[in-house]
């Protein structure tokens, strides 16, 4: 008698968990609606007050959320940006202070690390070779990179481009990096704000329109955004010229000409779990931008 009722009181138990597990994966299905996938774009060398003198530029603004008040770390210099940009921790916690990767032993997950840890996939398209160093070997499954140094940087902006497009329609992942270096070099090459800076950037532009176009047919949120600016013919300053860049979001939850007023790079990768639905790393210093600011 006693068995029976304790097989009986276990069958219960066992239902009830069954039930409460099918009851909460129907509502958690319910809250998603399509794939969370976001696209991470940034234009090396922009500086924030040259977005809207330019057509596409003012498109953005009244289209996006966005700021024009991001600052990024100093020194504000290519490689140590993009990883305050990926790991969400200033220059002195992730330990690359050049172009030169010399990581620091604090150094934990960054955006792509934590995409892989939470089963979800990344891919990253690049131009400029110290880039690759931004992400974990392993912790990406597409890694590829279009050589700005030996084909000239407006081709290899142009391959970037066509491989990130032909990505996202063909096998998307989850997250998606674009990192174009055109804009740099021109900067260096001709000074920031010249003829030729405000040439490639409207072919940065261009291309970027034809990816937002593929991407929004994907479900992709689209975060477009800088390392640094510059003035003269460099950077690495703690000048504003230098230490302020753009930033846009296109996507669900996220308005049309809103300004999100001051931010962070180091915003920048909890905004994009936050959009995948991950939880970031405790390390992580920045914040997300919130959906539906107002
Ligand atoms: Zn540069």
């Amino acid at each position: 008698m006693f068995r029976k009722i304790s097989a009986l009181i276990l069958s219960l138990i066992f239902t009830f968990t069954f039930f409460s597990l099918a009851i909460g994966n129907y509502y958690s299905e319910e809250e998603s609606d399509g794939p969370k996938r976001t696209l991470l774009i940034s234009i090396d060398g922009l500086r924030q007050d040259a977005v809207q003198n330019t057509e596409y530029g003012k498109y953005l603004i009244e289209n996006s959320s966005y700021s024009l008040e991001v600052t990024t770390v100093n020194p504000s210099v290519t490689l140590p940006c993009h990883m305050s940009m990926f790991h969400s921790v200033s220059p002195e916690k992730h330990g690359v202070n050049s172009n030169v990767y010399t990581p620091s032993d604090e150094l934990g997950d960054g955006i792509a690390e934590t995409v892989f840890g939470e089963e979800m996939s990344a891919a990253i398209f690049y131009n400029w070779r110290e880039i690759g160093y931004i992400v974990t070997e392993g912790s990406v499954s597409v890694k590829e990179y279009i050589p700005g140094e030996t084909l000239g940087w407006e081709e290899a902006n142009r391959l970037v481009g066509e491989a990130t497009v032909k990505h996202i329609q063909n096998a998307p992942t989850d997250f998606v990096f674009m990192y174009l270096g055109f804009l740099d070099e021109e900067g260096h090459g001709h000074g920031w704000l010249s003829e030729e800076y405000y040439y490639a950037l409207n072919e940065s532009f261009s291309l970027i329109e034809k990816v937002i176009t593929e991407a929004k047919k994907q479900n992709y949120t689209v975060i477009i955004t800088s390392d640094h600016g510059g003035h003269d013919h460099g950077h690495g300053s703690d000048l504003p010229e230098d230490m302020t860049i753009p930033l846009f979001i296109v996507g669900d939850g996220y308005g049309k000409g809103e300004n999100l007023g001051k931010l962070s790079i180091l915003d920048v990768a909890p905004t994009v779990a936050q959009i995948l639905g991950i939880t970031p790393p405790a390390y992580w210093e920045g914040t997300a931008i919130p959906k539906n600011a107002k």
